[in-house]
């Protein structure tokens, strides 16, 4: 018996302790030690919170939009005044800095302001004597219980790109929360039932793939958001097809920004290092490789060595910390075996990060910022996603080399160009085979009232994250044509209706 807090489930308005005698330990990676504990949920658990979520559906589908709006409203006031409660939770169990954490809850809460308008996003369409006495139209309407199983990166914002827009759209949800950091699942329930959510609308499973498959394997579950790592994408979407299931599952990165000589290089290499660093690297837009153009590679190189080894790592709670550790000793074992391989594999190291320590936290989880240059496609430094602080540079004579390049990259997230020449960034906008393109921005994240996806094995599914693709995603097309019994028919026809 652990005397750690335990971080339980929330199944039809209330915390439920568990059954399945069954946790895992949640770290607090900049002390390098357990903070608390969090149940692993069973099959039961995931059933339990499904037939409370399929309970509750009729109720809340009925319920108009304007007053589901309403409720989100409520929360969105609830979730601005409970900011740095969530960016200390993430802190504690993510590890990255408290600065960079508020700025995750704030575009968690951009969402919750894009889903409040709902009414006006349900609208329909409607056609008056689309034929002779018959007016057609069209509405949306909710798909029932649906889920979100999401990763441990952005453990308030990912989660948060999908249950405001589900709700809003009158589906009621299931929550299965990354293991490492489950704490705000919490909080977001706990602020739902007091925006006055009814019960069983928002239920959190804690668990691992035990839950994840009794999810997808669950006859009343219509719909499945997966956010996470590639391999995990595609078992997710592949399994959930097959039980007949929608699925938008979000995969892993290896985003490329591409510095044309005429780039104005301050510019440049400040956005490199917030895309690179910011988080310990560990988001799926983070710029993982540079592609220098021409002569573009040596002035950047040398103002990149200079930043990078001068990079303040430490707990993310104190104040002037521009990086934190990496989420668990398993990410920095496998990092710095990564950092090991680009050596063995020819190339150049230009700053080392491995065996980074910070002084008041021997145990901690940190990896330094890391630069090499000279980076080849071959190298596996280059075709693995790293999910670290590494910064991999790579020298190609001109953009044309640099579109080919990423285009034949597995992945197809983000990507940026830095240039001054307008039509050197139409082309490249216009040919590059990525989801989300910057141009002189390095993350370039849709804003809520757009949506977010990657392309390739960045995402399978049809639909991308919130916006207006999520409306769609969480809701189905009804077509209705309707004629009343005073207007005039030419009596049984048996042939195929035609205008006349
Ligand atoms: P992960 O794939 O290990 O885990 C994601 C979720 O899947 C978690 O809830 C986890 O419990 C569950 N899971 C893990 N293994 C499973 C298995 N074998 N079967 C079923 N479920 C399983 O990802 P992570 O390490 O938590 O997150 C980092 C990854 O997520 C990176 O690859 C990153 O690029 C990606 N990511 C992508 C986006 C995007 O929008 N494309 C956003 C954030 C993170």
């Amino acid at each position: 018996m652990s005397d750690l807090d335990t971080i339980t489930h929330y199944i039809n308005g209330a915390k439920a302790d568990t059954r399945s005698g069954r946790y895992a330990d949640v770290y607090n990676p900049a002390l390098g030690e357990p903070v608390a504990r969090v149940a692993l949920g069973s099959v039961d658990e995931v059933d339990a919170a499904v037939q409370a979520a399929h309970a509750a559906f009729p109720a809340w589908a009925d319920t108009p939009p304007l007053a589901r709006a309403r409720v989100l409203a409520k929360y969105l006031q609830l979730c601005q005044q409970h900011t740095e409660e969530f960016a200390a939770m993430l802190t504690r169990e993510h590890g990255k800095t408290l600065a960079d954490a508020r700025g995750e809850v704030a575009r968690g809460i951009e969402v919750v302001e894009f889903a409040v308008g709902i009414p006006q996003l349900l609208k329909g369409e409607f056609t008056d004597q689309i034929a002779r006495g018959i007016d057609a139209w069209s509405m949306r309407q909710p798909l029932g219980v649906v889920t979100g199983i999401t990763p441990f990166n952005f453990p308030v914002m990912v989660p948060m790109w999908m249950f405001p827009v589900a709700l809003a759209c009158g589906n009621t949800f299931v929550l299965k929360p990354s293991e490492r950091d489950p704490s705000p699942s919490l909080l977001h329930a706990e602020l739902l039932k007091k925006a006055g959510l009814p019960d069983g609308v928002f239920n959190v499973v804690q668990g691992d793939k035990l839950v994840v498959d009794a999810l997808l394997e669950h006859p009343h579950i219509q719909a499945v958001s997966f956010v996470g790592s590639t391999p995990i994408a595609e078992y997710i979407y592949a399994k959930g097809s097959a039980y007949g299931k929608r699925v938008q599952a979000l995969g892993g990165a290896k985003n490329h920004m591409v510095v044309m000589p005429d780039a104005d290089m301050d510019m440049a290499v400040d956005a490199l290092m917030g895309a690179a660093y910011g988080s310990a690297g560990e988001r799926c837009m983070a710029i993982s490789v540079v592609v220098a153009i021409g002569d573009a590679g040596d002035a950047l190189v040398s103002a990149l060595e200079r930043r990078t080894a001068a990079l303040k790592v430490r707990d993310g709670m104190a104040h002037d910390a521009e990086m934190g550790p990496v989420v668990t000793l398993a990410a920095k074992q496998r990092i710095e075996r990564l950092i090991g391989e680009g050596v063995e594999q020819g190339a150049k190291l230009v700053v080392d990060g491995r065996n980074f320590k910070v002084a008041d936290r021997p145990n901690g989880f940190f990896v330094g910022g890391t630069l090499f240059d000279h980076v080849t496609p071959d190298m596996t430094i280059y075709k693995e996603e790293i999910f670290g602080p590494v910064l991999c540079v790579m020298r190609l004579p001109d953009v044309g080399s640099a579109v080919e390049l990423i285009n034949r990259n597995e992945y197809g997230n983000g990507v940026a160009v830095f240039t001054r020449d307008g039509g050197v960034a139409r082309e490249f906008v216009r040919q590059i085979q990525v989801g989300m393109v910057g141009v002189n921005v390095p993350l370039p994240v849709p804003m809520a009232f757009n949506s977010f996806g990657g392309w390739k094995r960045s995402m399978f599914g049809d639909h991308h994250a919130y916006g207006p693709e999520g409306v769609r995603f969480y809701t189905r097309h009804k077509a209705v044509m309707q004629r009343w019994p005073n207007t005039a028919t030419a009596g049984a026809e048996f042939a195929f209706p035609q205008m006349k």
